[in-house]
């Protein structure tokens, strides 16, 4: 199918014009033709062509160019009307005069309660004059079935040629967030390589800082008699040193974990550990609130740890973010039979059924522009559907939420794999 030239809405309305008119000028040679030899008939419809011509080239477009195509339209109706009246009783109210109402009606372009009532009051008229000329009954009535329907037509066609109209409006206004979001998820993806990069970059001299600390602590622990001063660097101020640098270290190695692009080997996993790390991560976003860890007795779980990983930390950022200071979000692991249930749970803002309703649906965000992409939920969905697993959401507006997760201590798929199938 040919796409159409992209034309003005001015273009179509003088090219509608040009078929009105064709269409107008035919039927009356029709009916010049229908009373061939009659010339006194044929004399009135050829002065009544040539005066509706003159009007609807010459009057209809002044008035349409003064005040409007809605002006424009009622006057066109208004000669066709008197034309009718002229008319009617000439050519004995023939048939070929009664096909120019229903086509007048194809010219309905919906535009309000205005142009319902002119074209009413045209087929009333039109149909007053008919019976009171005498006009056998069935003809005006025929007629005004026909043009009724005609207008229908028109009155739905335009309804429907709106309802795309806005379709594709709402459509372009989608893609639009939709390329905004890109662009925001590319400048996270540069964030993620640039902390991948920080973070080797603190891992190397992490290394020797962490074994000289050590060193010098067992060292100085050795050394007996140690003076005041010393003894308190062997006592408090190196164990907390070693402390913040395993802090450290453990931040650096989540990052590092975190940020790698390369596609993850099913393992043998301690989802327990998993969770620990997501907390360490999340962190920052939880500051405010107060963060329960409830981590359960677990059977080692087969999947993509770091995968999951991010599942509980998309899962706490967003909680932190739900939920004020003071608040609280709870993380809680526990097996059940042959599967394992993760529970982010929050006294936050909790959702409306709304957002419930498209909540995993990618690009889908309740925050400003920067501080959500609509991406956390849609990746923690295809992460724990990929493992066989699923999410479970409960929340009520103003009363917090509790996201859970079904993991399967083996995914079917690595069954299917280990079982040698
Ligand atoms: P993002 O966080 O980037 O907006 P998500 O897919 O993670 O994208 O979340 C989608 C939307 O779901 C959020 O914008 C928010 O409206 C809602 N949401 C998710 N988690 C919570 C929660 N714990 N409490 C309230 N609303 C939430």
């Amino acid at each position: 199918m040919s796409t159409p030239p992209e034309v003005s809405p001015d273009y179509l309305r003088r090219e509608l014009d040009s078929l009105r008119r064709i269409g107008g000028f035919g039927m009356f040679l029709l009916l010049i033709f229908q009373f061939w030899g009659q010339w006194r008939v044929v004399g009135v419809l050829a002065a009544v062509l040539l005066v509706v011509g003159i009007s609807n080239t010459l009057v209809v477009q002044w008035v349409w160019r003064r005040v409007g195509y809605p002006w424009a339209e009622t006057v066109r109706l208004g000669v066709s009307a008197l034309s009718f009246l002229i008319l009617g009783p000439l050519v004995k109210w023939s048939v070929l005069l009664w096909i120019y109402v229903p086509f007048n009606m194809l010219w309905f372009e919906g535009e309000g309660r205005w142009e319902r009532l002119r074209a009413l009051a045209y087929l009333v008229f039109v149909d007053a004059v008919a019976l009171l000329g005498g006009c056998d009954p069935l003809l005006p009535v025929a007629f005004t079935v026909l043009a009724a329907i005609a207008f229908q037509v028109a009155d739905r066609r335009t309804a429907l040629h709106q309802i795309m109209l806005r379709r594709v409006l709402v459509q372009q206004e989608q893609l639009q967030k939709a390329h905004e979001r890109a662009l925001e998820q590319e400048k996270l993806s540069s964030l993620g390589m640039m902390a991948a990069g920080v973070a080797h970059e603190i891992n190397n001299p992490m290394s020797f800082v962490t074994s000289n600390v050590s060193s010098l602590y067992k060292e100085l622990q050795r050394q007996p008699g140690l003076p005041g001063p010393l003894q308190e660097y062997v006592t408090e101020v190196l164990p907390e040193t070693l402390d913040g640098i395993r802090r450290v270290n453990a931040i650096v190695s989540d990052l590092r974990r975190f940020s790698r692009g390369d596609a993850e080997i099913p393992t043998e996993y301690d989802l327990n550990e998993e969770a620990r790390a997501a907390l360490r991560i999340a962190h920052g976003q939880l500051g405010h609130c107060k963060v329960e860890a409830d981590l359960g007795e677990l059977s080692k779980v087969v999947g993509r740890p770091r995968q999951i990983a991010q599942v509980l930390v998309n899962l706490l950022v967003n909680a932190g973010q739900a939920t004020g200071p003071g608040g609280r979000v709870q993380l809680t692991t526990r097996q059940e039979g042959d599967q394992v249930r993760m529970e982010v749970r929050d006294t936050g803002s909790g959702m409306s059924p709304e957002v419930l309703s498209r909540l995993f649906q990618p690009f889908f965000t309740t925050k400003p522009l920067g501080m959500g992409t609509g991406l956390g939920l849609a990746v923690v969905h295809g992460i724990v559907t990929a493992h066989g697993g699923r999410v479970a959401v409960r929340s009520k507006p103003g009363e917090g939420s509790c996201f859970t997760v079904y993991l399967p201590l083996q995914p079917p798929a690595e069954k299917a794999v280990s079982s040698g199938a």
